[in-house]
């Protein structure tokens, strides 16, 4: 019985290594390349110290795993998704010990971590329950003949992360591939690479085969070097844009298939008729969730201007009642910016937009704590007002608690505007008005938009970008097609029929 030989849901609960993990364990590179110094952001000083992977060491994890591929791959999807739910109910039952872990990492507050970790047993559980449902297609033609179209795995994939939400990220990628039947090979970012190999100690108490799951430690060389793998059949990246045309470019040499999840600047449209409390909300989600540093944050709030003061007002309030203080009091909702050269670079976009002439309203300061929290870089959440749309904090991501008020006067015009971005991830409208709404939501050139609400992830629904914010989706059904390649099985019922081409 192969299923749940593993009992013990065991996992590491503490920030120590080894830190890869290859052929169903915790080890560390045989070649190393260096180690990284990580930091821990609440407090600025050593989480620790983890050993770069060497390219030798991103082949052998990729070598493991293509060997893992063939016992994996035979196994029926639900004996897969058995062990998928099994690891979202494992993941479930440790909410608090691993989003202590997530905050460690990265600095976020852990009511934030909580909601995070647990949407990472949402995807594990949803596409363990959509495995067995992973079927094919019959295609009847003449004379009885037919053709079957066959979903397969793609192979060994090449997964690499951001630093924002680290063990999401992961499981976004890990959770439809394993169900898919591909193995796994994930290089977690420099700055946050805990929670991945968790991901990897859960899977495995969960059942899943030695091989099936690998990770790898390192920065951007580690990640080249994975994009650069033969054995790699597909890419599956999350991060900036910049990296994102390398991985692309990486994986056309040997036409590895990508999907790119990248960056963002995308627009909250609010119009009059908006509920005004309901706008005030989705603008903090859309702009302050992990100290801003989320990919689809709609960071150019365009108010009409005729509620555009009491808009203001009202966000201004309510930004400044955000707490402000160590990531793990359940009380906080602002906690550490991921590290000091971050921040810096937060900090001087806003210098440069009161240069263009934007009036800061409040935040945009770095807050010094007490204590042992000191060294953090806690940074206050920012309003901007007076922005225009040609203003650098404006038309780039900053990535960081800095919202951008732009005011409106037309449909037509905001429409225009909030268009007028090389991004494409997400946007959002605010109205009552239900045509008005749809007819707003389908001019926006963005892979998700929300009416009514902002930064909502349901595992169910697909999410990825338009123009250079990325290409495929992942999450719902279009995360199984991107994990999936299709064979056609034609099946002959009668006679080869050649034509001419014989003769008796
Ligand atoms: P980044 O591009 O600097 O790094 C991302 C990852 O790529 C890291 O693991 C890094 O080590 C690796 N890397 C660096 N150089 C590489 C190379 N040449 N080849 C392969 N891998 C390489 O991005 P970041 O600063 O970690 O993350 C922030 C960015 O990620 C923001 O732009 C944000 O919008 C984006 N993001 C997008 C989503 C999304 O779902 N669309 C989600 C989270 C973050």
């Amino acid at each position: 019985m192969r299923l749940f030989a593993r009992t013990m849901s065991s996992f590491t609960r503490t920030v120590s290594g080894p830190w890869n993990f290859v052929n169903g364990k915790r080890c560390n590179p045989l070649h190393p390349d260096g180690v990284m110094k990580v930091t821990e952001p609440a407090t600025g000083k050593l989480l620790c110290e983890v050993p770069k992977s060497s390219k030798e060491d991103v082949s052998s994890a990729v070598l493991e795993a293509k060997k893992a591929l063939g016992g994996w791959s035979q196994l029926s999807p639900r004996e897969r998704g058995q062990m998928l739910i099994e690891a979202g109910r494992i993941v479930r039952n440790n909410v608090e010990d691993i989003a202590r872990l997530e905050v460690r990492d990265t600095g976020k507050p852990i009511w934030e971590a909580r909601v995070d970790i647990l949407s990472c047993a949402d995807a594990l559980e949803y596409y363990g329950g959509l495995a067995p449902g992973i079927v094919g297609q019959h295609i009847q033609l003449g004379g009885g003949s037919f053709a079957m179209v066959q979903r397969q795995p793609i192979g060994v994939i090449g997964g690499i992360g951001a630093w924002n939400f680290p063990m999401q990220t992961c499981v976004w990628k890990v959770a439809p591939a394993l169900a898919c039947g591909n193995t796994f090979v994930y290089k977690p970012s420099q700055f946050t690479p805990v929670t991945a190999v968790t991901l990897a100690e859960v899977l495995s108490s969960a059942g899943v085969p030695e091989g099936v799951f690998n990770v790898v430690q390192g920065e951007g060389e580690a990640g080249a070097a994975l994009c650069h793998e033969p054995d790699v059949s597909k890419l599956s990246f999350t991060g900036s844009v910049p990296t994102g045309i390398k991985v692309m470019a990486s994986g056309a040499e040997s036409l590895k298939t990508v999907t790119l999840e990248l960056g963002g600047k995308s627009p909250l449209i609010i119009f009059p008729d908006a509920d005004m409390k309901n706008a005030v909300k989705a603008a903090l989600m859309a702009n302050f969730l992990t100290q801003g540093e989320v990919c689809s944050n709609g960071t150019r709030v365009f108010v009409h201007k005729s509620i555009a003061k009491d808009f203001i007002d009202k966000v201004v309030t309510a930004t400044k009642k955000m707490k402000i203080g160590d990531p793990n009091n359940d009380e906080t909702t602002v906690g550490a910016t991921i590290h000091a050269d971050h921040a810096q670079k937060v900090l001087d976009y806003i210098k440069g937009a009161k240069e263009e002439g934007a009036h800061v309203l409040c935040g945009g300061e770095r807050v010094i704590l007490d204590g042992p929290l000191a060294d953090g870089w806690y940074l206050s959440p920012a309003v901007l007002v007076n922005c225009t749309d040609d203003m650098k904090v404006v038309r780039e991501e900053v990535f960081g608690s800095v919202m951008s008020v732009l005011e409106f006067e037309s449909e037509e015009e905001v429409v225009q505007r909030a268009n007028n971005t090389n991004f494409g991830l997400a946007g959002a409208v605010f109205t009552k008005d239900i045509q008005r709404g749809h007819r707003v939501a389908n001019t926006i050139e963005a892979g998700t938009v929300w009416i009514n609400n902002y930064n909502l992830y349901p595992t169910e629904v697909p999410f990825g970008g338009y123009k250079h914010s990325g290409i495929g989706r992942e999450n719902g059904w279009a995360a199984i097609d991107a994990f999936t390649q299709t064979r056609m099985v034609y099946v002959e019922m009668g006679d080869v029929d050649c034509g001419p081409l014989y003769q008796d």
